[in-house]
């Protein structure tokens, strides 16, 4: 089968590998259409800790084309969504609930193969059902939506609270869509890519703004009565820009931090203001037992995920694609790989 191989820091080409067999708890998964997302573009930096080769991709579905010998619920021709990360099941924090801290946790597209390929291995337990609404495409979005309903559920955000979002990449988007369902009573975006801000607006968002252009807190202070926002969601992964956000938010405020900084970034922040204001800072890591309900939602239609999609490609593409978005990524939102 064909497949995206990373091979080295910058470095990658497509590879003609041999299609993974499935173990007895797997199945094989043809791929029908994949996500990149920014960590495959930092697998590709070599910004994270990986040992390559890596095949990335773990934003994916597809149909089931063979189970294994132990597979008991998923059958051949299955239209399915993937939930990349694999846990024991039987370490503490397994035990205790919390899989995605599980101590040998393992992801699709990172440690194991991953779906800028033709197929993939999955476990059983990692397969969600599709029905025949959904497209692939569409599909493609469990795994980002499941990781925002995880960082949703931590935020809590109450019927009529004001919300702010900075960046409104796929990930903010998302989560844009997520807290008008939720109830907000004003969402403001936050980004500085025109054709993100404009599909800010389309998604509901009440109020857009370009940090290069406006001061952010002056404005958002002044959409909600001089006061801040109820709840910030940084889902860019600059520390600036969190330490910017922390600003942003009302007296018993919270913050999700929900992008990815690099390792080893600093913010400084006062804890004066933590203490006074009774801020909560909130972390939200992948997406533990949130699959199910991601794919709920998407066959519901309760967000729409089409219009995030600006460029479908083949395998043979991505390198390319990965060089354009290290240069410049205002066409840029969603890339979906058709292998
Ligand atoms: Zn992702
Ligand atoms: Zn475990």
């Amino acid at each position: 089968m064909k497949a995206f191989v990373i091979l080295d820091k910058h470095r990658a080409e497509v590879r003609e590998i041999d299609a993974p067999k499935p173990r007895p708890n797997e199945v094989l998964v043809r791929v029908k259409a994949c996500g990149i997302c920014g960590t495959d573009l930092h697998i590709f930096e070599g910004d994270v800790p990986v040992k390559y080769p890596v095949i990335p991709g773990h934003e994916f579905s597809g149909e089931v084309v063979e189970v294994g010998s132990e597979v008991e619920d998923v059958r051949e021709g299955e239209r399915v969504a993937v939930n990349p990360n694999i846990s024991c099941g039987k370490c503490y924090y397994c035990k205790r609930g919390v899989v995605h801290f599980c101590e040998r946790r393992v992801a699709i597209g990172i440690e194991l193969q991953g779906a800028f390929a033709e197929y993939v291995a999955v476990p059983e337990t990692n397969v969600h059902r599709l029905s025949n609404a959904l497209s692939f495409e569409e599909a493609a979005f469990a795994e980002p939506i499941a990781c925002c309903l995880h960082g949703q559920d931590l935020l809590n955000v109450g019927l009529g609270d004001t919300v702010a979002i900075f960046g409104l990449g796929p990930i903010g988007l998302i989560h844009l869509q997520l807290v008008r369902a939720r109830g907000a009573s004003l969402v403001i975006g936050v980004e500085v890519l025109e054709k993100r801000l404009k599909l800010g607006l389309k998604m509901g968002a009440d109020l857009v703004i370009n940090p290069l252009e406006r001061d952010i807190i002056k404005e958002i202070r002044e959409a909600t009565g001089g006061r801040g926002v109820d709840a910030v969601i940084e889902a860019t992964g600059n520390p600036q820009v969190l330490q910017n956000a922390l600003k942003a938010v009302d007296y018993g405020g919270k913050v999700l931090v929900f992008g990815v900084a690099p390792m080893n970034a600093l913010i400084s922040i006062s804890p004066f203001e933590i203490y006074r204001k009774e801020i909560s800072i909130i972390g939200s890591f992948i997406n533990p037992h949130t699959t199910e309900r991601a794919v709920k939602i998407l066959e519901a239609r309760r967000i729409n995920v089409r219009d995030l999609i600006t460029h479908e490609v083949r395998i043979e593409q991505v390198l390319e694609v990965f060089e354009k978005l290290r240069t410049k990524r205002e066409d840029f939102v969603k890339v979906i790989v058709k292998p």
